[in-house]
Parts: C-alpha cells; structure tokens; sequence
C-alpha cells in the first residue's frame, strides 16, 4: 500500500496579513482544482508563524490543507513570557505541531529532553508531532551523521504518547537547510533506511510513521526525492513562502 505523501511548509518568521492570505488563498485554489488527484496521495500542512492563525483558519477551515504550529511550550497554560501552548495552536486550528527544529535546538539551546516533552504536550491535545532531527555538516564529515540522529530520535520521543498516526520524524541534515545544498539519494535513503529500522526495532508504534525529508526541497527537485525508499514527504522552508514552487511541489506527489 502507498503511503500518503505529506508535503508540509514551514514559513518560519515570514508572512503578514496580505501576503499570507494571497499565499495561503493561490495554494488552497490549486489543492480544490487538485482533489481529485490528490485523492489519499498527498496532505498538505502549512505551518505560518503564530499570529496569523487565526486570520487563515477560516481560509482553510473544512479543506484539504490542514495549518500546524512552528513549536511550542511543554506546559498548558502559566507564567511563560513569550510562549505559546499547544492547547493554543489547536484552539487556533493546528492539527499539527513541528518541535526540535534545528534552528530552535541551535538558536535557543532545545534539547533533546525539551523537545520530547513538547512533543508530549502536542500529543495531550491530540494533534500531531512533527519532530526533527538532523546532523550538521561537521558530524557527517566525521562520519558521526546516523549516531547524532539515532541519539537524537531516541532522546526525543516521548515514550509514553507515541503512536504512528500522532507522529511524524522530519530528517532534516541542518547543512541541506535553506542552502540550495539538498541531500543525495544515497544520503537520503540511507538514513531514512536507518531510521525506520531504528523505529521498527526500538519504537515499534512508530514502525510506520511518516519520515519527513527536509533540506532545500524545490519544484525542481521534488518529485525525485519523493520517489525515493522511505521518503513519506517533504518540509519545506524557502520554497513555501512562494505559492507557485509549493504548488510545484505539491503536484510532484500527485
Ligand atoms: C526547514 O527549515 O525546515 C527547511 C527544510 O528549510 P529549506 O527548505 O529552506 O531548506
């Protein structure tokens, strides 16, 4: 049976009102003229900073394109400035929360500990985890690329709430982020290879997860990675900020 394809956009600190409606507006038009087509091929997720939320959910609101989160706080509610919640982005209409993106891990110190737990916190509200891993370019070059992922999956499930349907790995090797560097086959299929044996031996509930590829995917470059053995989808930076390369991505699944 194929899996279905998710082809996920994370916008990161882009996007105000206008061009994000319009964004968000040429992507829905594509994916309702597509239904058909898409079928139980592809799901698409756009993931836009927080404050825009509430001013795309209703765009997209009983469609095919589902909104996710870009990170979030392991706690409910409380004194946490700057934060956001989990219950917060679900009641602002996610279905999904990206945790452990490298340039959190990087840029604000996450650990492996502290991205599991608020994976837990996505799974308390009963939207899906998106949870990243990647080596950076000097673990690869010291042939350390599988261990720092292996450690990294394995530090950063939360154990408890696991399920294949509320979690989703996204290997993203922070060298192929936002580089115009993407991964070769061989590096792609290796450690997708990898971490599905990893998963099925020590995480058997995440046996069938979906593994994400991240880094530097393109119209252009697409459809080959998704063709690759156990590449379930895509997260896209760059490229989602522009509603014709997603749309170009989003067909290469179809
Ligand atoms: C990302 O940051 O998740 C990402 C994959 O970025 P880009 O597509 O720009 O490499």
């Amino acid at each position: 049976m194929t899996k279905t394809k998710l082809i996920a956009g994370n916008w990161k600190m882009n996007g105000m009102p206008d061009d994000s409606v319009r964004r968000t507006e040429q992507i829905l038009s594509f994916v309702k003229s597509h239904k058909q087509a898409l079928g139980d091929k592809a799901t698409v997720l756009l993931c836009p900073p927080a404050t825009l939320l509430p001013l795309l959910h209703p765009l997209v609101k009983n469609s095919p394109v589902f909104l996710g989160g870009q990170d979030c706080h392991p706690q409910t509610s409380g004194a946490f400035t700057g934060d956001i919640s989990a219950e917060m982005l679900k009641n602002a209409g996610c279905s999904s929360v990206i945790v452990g993106h490298s340039e959190r891990r990087a840029g604000h110190g996450e650990s492996d500990e502290l991205v599991a737990q608020k994976a837990a916190a996505v799974h308390r509200t009963g939207m899906t985890a998106v949870i990243c891993v990647g080596e950076t370019a000097e673990q690869r070059a010291k042939g350390l690329a599988e261990k720092t992922v292996r450690s990294q999956i394995a530090a950063s499930l939360p154990v408890d709430t696991l399920y294949a349907d509320n979690t989703v790995i996204a290997y993203e090797p922070v060298w192929a982020i936002g580089s115009g560097e993407t991964a070769t086959r061989e590096d792609v299929e290796t450690m997708h290879g990898f971490i599905r044996d990893f998963l099925r031996k020590k995480f058997p509930a995440l046996s069938e997860a979906q593994l994400l590829y991240g880094g530097s995917v393109k119209g252009a470059n697409a459809k080959q990675i998704l063709e690759y053995e156990n590449v379930d989808g895509v997260l896209v930076g760059g490229a989602s900020l522009n509603a014709t390369e997603f749309c170009k991505i989003i067909e290469a699944a179809l």
